[in-house]
C-alpha cells in the first residue's frame, strides 16, 4: 500500500513535516484540550523539547487552538518524548 505522508505544520517552528513525527493536540468540543482523539480544531507540534518549550513560552498552542491550554498538556507531551527516546534506541 503506497501512502503519501500527511504533512502538517508545527505551531512552534513552522516546519512542515510528516504528521507521524508530530504531536497532535486537539481542542475537543466536549472534553477540551486532548492529546488523543477528539473532534475539533487541532494543532501540531514537533516531538522535541525545544518546540514544546517554545510553544508554551509563546503561547502557540493557545493561539492555534483559540483556547486556554494547561501546562500539564506540555508536561504530558514531554513525558511521551522521554518515553519514546528510551524505547526508540531499543526498537531500531
Ligand atoms: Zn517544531
Amino acid at each position: 500500500m503506497s501512502q503519501n505522508p500527511v504533512l502538517r505544520r508545527c505551531v512552534s517552528c513552522k516546519k512542515v513535516i510528516d504528521r507521524n513525527q508530530l504531536f497532535k493536540v486537539t481542542r475537543d468540543h466536549q472534553d477540551g484540550v486532548v492529546l488523543t482523539g477528539g473532534m475539533g480544531r487541532s494543532a501540531y507540534i514537533c516531538t522535541n523539547e525545544t518546540c514544546l518549550k517554545d510553544a508554551w513560552r509563546r503561547k502557540r498552542l493557545q493561539k492555534a487552538l483559540k483556547c486556554q491550554v494547561q501546562y500539564n498538556v506540555i508536561e504530558v507531551l514531554q513525558d511521551q518524548l522521554n518515553q519514546s527516546n528510551d524505547s526508540g534506541s531499543k526498537a531500531r
